[in-house]
């Protein structure tokens, strides 16, 4: 091959090998770095833990008098781990983790120094935030953006090459009080959920009831790739994805890298990658190759939303630092390599409290059958009416090349139930729920409803939203976004149909009608008026895209142009200021962002398909030619015939190429759009296609040009060699 390449594959086969951790014991590892409710009741006063706690568990108001003991007890913990910076870390729309460092350090009049972290330092910051996007938020209100601690999500110490920093989970809110952050409106949206749900609970006649939580179990996909061979492609370095590249003889066809063998240098880094969660307090479980080859999952065990929230923006952290140390680089990035298996993050997603448990479980009495079947019956509600809600906040450029392009899952929203929980409301649908019930479906009790068991067993992975047995797993979330906006929508769905629920509840119930009558006569109306968005089958096919839009009124939006309008549609707006979770100059500012953001990010990945076309592959191709040429002359001259004949293929995808680039340079001219939303469709139908012609020449090229003149790593040596 390539001299450059041939030493890069050297280098990384000869490279020194990264020797295994010796495994420590969980419970000496597990959250050693997080400043933990055992940690605080250990070295704060009674009444100051309890206050705290008392916020931390039931949502109540955070009493600002505490924070004083609170920081100073904060502060000597994280100097005991040898931090010598605290951070507010927040979650600015970006679908990035931001930190504002500030030393502890404090200079006295005398000169001397002490170190100190006051109250007023750990409840606000104020971080130049001037350079987040804010969709216009901060010139219509105020220029400053502040910091606000976050209570409910644990303070921990990170560790990174610049030296150890306390990291302190904040919100980040503008001067009066919008929200410029992807936490805000989890928090709201959670709270906004708790409320409805108790109201229901209540009314279903349980007299204990605590606070609901929302809670969520993320699996995050990713690529490694050697570091050698990325720092060798500008287009993985600068998107994050491969511009070029043609698939390599052996791709995933045969599946043997699915649940295989982990690689040893794999393994090693995993075990780093754990280790370092476990003291972070985040509780990593599962880990195992996906389908494609170089690609890898982990999984943390579920915990609170909120928390879960933070911790999957720490678990990209984490893994793309010690990817690092391991000579890897970490790719979260949907789609890095064409025509292979792209990375998601199934965000499984469930609510429940401490005295009713979670109430998505089936359970096995009927009482909570009835109960489990209106929290069931609400989701199916909230997904058929804002389906295309959920579209919108999964798509970003980069989750455009899985939803709507041929792969998992399809960017038509529907709900898989399983068969069993199907039956069970097409049953209630029919109005004619029957004593017997087919096998695998249990006697129905005196609700009137019928029991059943629940069934993990019964998967279906062509579904965008599947039940999974006692939560629902959001499988359209892309791999490198924040978890928080499709959990912000997930609740706030909930959130409206849970209170038409118990609207009509009371409503019944006023009319003197029992209470599993009731129910029944609910559910029967959302199977009518939203059973079109349950679908059981292959979520892949042509003829449910046919059958969904034509037959059962879905929208198919299969591009980011297509789906991020919804969220300036009345409708949303409307369920967003309703409950509370959004006001409309916040949704608009996200609409803003998140417009931006696709724009930017195809504007940027064209320029570099021009910039790669003309002077890395151009030149490539032009070396082989003039090579071929000057053999076929040389050859001429002592009276033997070449064939012309790769030597003119080679030059006319050459030219091809050329004029393709030229025509997306045009393309890329254009600049007088008069709204945003045409601003996208340009990207998504002119520049988009544009960017896929000159590939497909490039390519094409790839299987032509001799291999030691092809200058970037293949496919087949960025995924295959480790
Ligand atoms: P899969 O079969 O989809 O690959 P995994 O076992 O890899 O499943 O991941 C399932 C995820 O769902 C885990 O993070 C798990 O903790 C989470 N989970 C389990 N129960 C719940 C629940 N009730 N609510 C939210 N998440 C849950
Ligand atoms: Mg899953």
């Amino acid at each position: 091959g390539n001299e450059l390449r041939s030493q890069t594959i050297r280098q990384i086969t000869d490279r020194k090998k990264m020797p295994p951790k010796l495994p420590s014991r969980l419970e000496e590892l597990w959250a050693t770095d997080v400043f933990t409710l055992t940690k605080m009741q250990a070295c704060l006063p009674k009444d100051v833990f309890k206050s705290l706690k008392n916020t931390i568990q039931t949502g109540g108001k955070l009493d600002v008098s505490v924070a004083g003991v609170v920081a100073a007890a904060m502060k000597d913990w994280a100097i005991s781990k040898g931090a010598l910076y605290y951070a507010h870390v927040f979650y600015p729309m970006t679908n990035s983790t931001a930190e504002k460092h500030d030393g502890f350090i404090s200079v006295q009049s005398d000169g001397s120094v002490i170190s100190e972290f006051s109250g007023k330092l750990l409840v606000q910051g104020e971080p130049d935030g001037s350079s987040f996007p804010n969709g216009g938020i901060r010139s219509t209100f105020e220029a400053r953006g502040y910091t606000a601690w976050d209570v409910t999500s644990p303070a921990y110490v990170m560790e990174t090459d610049n030296g150890v920093t306390l990291c302190i989970p904040t919100v980040f809110i503008s001067w009066t009080g919008e929200a410029l952050d992807k936490k805000t409106p989890l928090l709201r949206s959670n709270a906004a959920m708790s409320k409805a749900a108790t109201r229901l609970l209540k009314i279903l006649g349980h007299s204990e009831v605590a606070p609901v939580n929302s809670s969520c179990g993320a699996e995050q996909e990713y690529f490694l790739v050697d570091a050698h061979f990325a720092h060798s492609r500008p287009d993985l370095l600068l998107t994050g994805r491969t511009l070029f590249g043609r698939p390599s003889a052996k791709g995933q066809q045969f599946d043997d890298h699915y649940f295989g063998v982990i690689p040893e240098r794999v393994q090693v880094f995993m075990q780093d990658v754990e280790e370092r969660l476990y003291r972070l307090g985040i509780p990593a479980k599962t880990r195992h190759n996906e389908v494609a080859p170089g690609q890898f999952e982990i999984a943390p065990y579920f915990e609170a939303a909120n928390v879960a929230s933070d911790h999957q923006q720490m678990i990209m952290t984490v893994l793309r630092n010690i990817a690092k140390k391991h000579g890897f680089v970490c790719l979260l990035h949907e789609k890095p390599f064409a025509g292979i298996n792209g990375s998601g993050k199934h965000v499984n997603w469930s609510v429940g409290n401490p005295t009713q448990g979670n109430l998505l479980d089936p359970g096995d009495s009927p009482h909570d059958n009835l109960q489990f079947l209106l929290f069931c019956g609400a989701v199916i509600r909230g997904v058929h009416k804002y389906g295309s809600l959920l579209r919108a906040v999964v798509a970003t450029a980069s989750n455009d090349h899985r939803l709507g392009a041929n792969e998992a899952p399809p960017a038509i929203i529907s709900v898989y139930l399983g068969s069993q929980l199907e039956d069970v409301f097409e049953q209630i649908k029919q109005g004619n729920v029957q004593s017997s019930t087919p096998a695998g479906i249990m006697n129905l009790g005196v609700a009137t409803l019928p029991e059943f068991t629940k069934d993990p067993g019964d998967r279906n992975r062509t579904s965008p939203f599947a039940f999974t047995g006692n939560r629902f797993e959001f499988r359209a979330v892309g791999s490198n976004q924040s978890v928080s906006g499709p959990l912000v929508a997930m609740n706030t769905i909930l959130t409206d149909s849970l209170t038409w629920v118990a609207d009509r509840l009371e409503a019944e119930l006023a009319k003197g009608t029992s209470l599993s009558a009731a129910s029944y006569t609910i559910l029967k109306e959302v199977m009518e008026k939203h059973g079109a968005v349950v679908f059981g089958g292959n979520g892949y096919s042509e003829e449910w895209h046919r059958i969904a839009v034509e037959e059962r009124g879905l929208l198919n939006l299969p591009t980011t142009a297509d789906a991020l309008p919804v969220l300036t549609e009345e409708y949303v707006e409307e369920l967003f200021a309703r409950t509370g979770v959004l006001s409309k100059p916040e949704l608009e500012s996200r609409f803003e962002v998140y417009a931006e953001q696709y724009i930017g990010v195809i504007e940027m990945e064209a320029k570099l398909v021009i910039s790669m076309a003309k002077t890395v592959i151009y030149p490539a191709a032009f070396r082989y030619l003039s090579e071929l040429s000057s053999t076929i002359t040389n050859l001429k001259q002592i009276g033997l015939e070449l064939e012309a004949e790769i030597a003119s293929k080679v030059a006319s995808l050459t030219k091809q190429m050329m004029d393709r680039v030229s025509k997306l340079s045009h393309a890329l001219e254009t600049h007088d759009f008069d709204t945003i939303q045409e601003h996208m469709q340009y990207c998504a139908k002119t520049i988009r296609p544009l960017m896929d012609e000159v590939r497909e020449s490039a390519d094409t090229l790839e299987g032509e040009v001799a291999d030691d003149l092809w200058p970037l790593p293949k496919y087949q040596e960025m995924l295959f060699i480790k």
